[in-house]
């Protein structure tokens, strides 16, 4: 019998009437033959009354506290959700991450998963029941309760699809799928049917809210198939699975803005080797995700280095930035409220003209490009926070992403 990971996000379990129906549509998938693993997020806004709970408490409390309350969120869904299958005459069982063996890194808010006992979950499987995990959350192998990030649910869902050989992961939300854009933002933005692990895992993160980068890196690694879909409804949703030949006539998928970022630049910094070197250790010993990293080299052999953070990094990041300019020198200036315009698709490999296409949209709408930055399959652009929407909009439409098929 195949094992199905269905994952319900925050926004499908945020009330009892959506728990139930959650209920249902795993009641109704387990009668089509199938074993049932269920990953569960807190319900609705929970982790955000948590998190504001905690700072009313304190502005800066203990990240393995922080961890310790957050983790309560999932464990309430999933005793929810199991009631509610008992309720509808199945059996299911719950667990907590550290009740099946999740065992993650130490680095608390943001742990990685290490491994997963998968022993408990397949002798309740072999005994008819539907098991439900709380996602988000694991523990150390000193025992310390971890969360995996906010979005984690997602990385509960793909390490238990591989770590079971699962036959897709159905990935639960509130929007029909992924789509070229916001739809929020861009209003002809169209669903993705299928998107390869390497262009959402660029559309992830340069800010498509859809899933967490790291859960669609996980994904690639161990082919895990993911169906994101809206839990109102039974229309197909989009699949995220690996590169497939049809892909690479499409130039751009989709385009994606990334807001409330702070460009960091070091001015006056010594010119000689090792010093970025230093730098980055000091800001990645931090955990601080940095981005479009730039150095000049000026003729006094003096080095500017700018990179990019977001607006929720700076607190943790500026005092690295200061140990630094204490033990080399020179001086910092943050630039607040920048954003990032980026164009995604495995077809650019093969094109030309993605570029100039993009470059040309933007300065049609007058608005001025501060960085560029680009990999084998996306081109961003830095721009104001307040351009950030047109930005976004002109670029939907000089790739024709409103129409399923996309020339340059
Ligand atoms: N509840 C956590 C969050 O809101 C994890 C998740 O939803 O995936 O970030
Ligand atoms: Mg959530």
């Amino acid at each position: 019998m195949s094992i199905i990971i269905q994952k319900f996000g925050g926004t499908s379990v945020a009330t009892p009437e959506k728990i139930h129906a959650a209920a249902r549509r795993i009641i109704a998938t387990k009668l089509q033959s199938h074993q049932m693993v269920v990953v569960v997020s807190a319900m609705g806004h929970t982790t955000d009354e948590l998190l504001d709970m905690a700072n009313r408490i304190a502005p800066n409390p203990p990240k393995r506290e922080l961890d310790q309350l957050l983790a309560t969120g999932e464990q309430v869904t999933i005793a929810l959700l199991a009631m509610a299958i008992h309720s509808q005459g199945h059996e299911a069982i719950s667990f907590t991450g550290p009740q099946i063996g999740l065992i993650t890194d130490a680095v608390h808010s943001k742990a990685r998963i290490r491994e997963i006992d998968k022993q408990r979950i397949l002798t309740e499987l072999t005994a008819g029941k539907i098991v439900i995990v709380a996602g988000f959350q694991g523990m150390t192998v000193d025992g310390h309760i971890t969360t995996l990030g906010r979005g984690g649910s997602n990385a509960s869902m793909v390490a238990l699809g591989a770590v079971l050989g699962a036959e897709a992961c159905e990935n639960f939300t509130d929007v029909d799928g992924v789509f070229t854009a916001d739809p929020r933002i861009v209003p002809e933005a169209r669903k993705i049917e299928q998107i390869s692990y390497d262009e959402m895992m660029e559309l992830s993160s340069v800010g498509a809210g859809v899933l967490q980068t790291r859960a669609v890196e996980f994904a690639k690694k161990y082919n895990v198939r993911i169906h994101v879909r809206n839990s109102a409804g039974n229309a197909p949703g989009t699949w995220i699975i690996a590169e497939t030949k049809s892909m690479e006539d499409i130039v751009v998928s989709g385009c994606a803005l990334k807001k409330e970022l702070t460009r960091v630049t070091l001015k006056g910094i010594p010119d000689r080797p090792g010093v970025v070197a230093r730098l980055f250790t000091v800001v990645g010993e931090r955990h601080i995700v940095v981005d479009d990293i730039i150095q000049n080299v000026l003729d006094d052999k003096t080095a500017n280095i700018s990179f990019t953070v977001e607006h929720g990094d700076l607190a943790d990041l500026k005092p690295a930035v200061d140990q630094v300019l204490a033990e080399l020198g020179g001086h910092a200036t943050y630039e607040k409220d920048l954003a990032k315009v980026s164009v995604i698709g495995v077809g650019m490999k093969q094109a030309t003209g993605v570029a100039s296409t993009m470059f040309t949209a933007l300065a049609d709408k007058n608005i001025n490009i501060q960085n560029i930055s680009t990999s084998e399959i996306r081109i961003s652009c830095t721009v104001a926070n307040t351009d950030a929407a047109e930005a976004l909009r002109a670029v939907h439409r000089a790739f024709n992403l409103d129409r399923s098929a996309v020339t340059v």
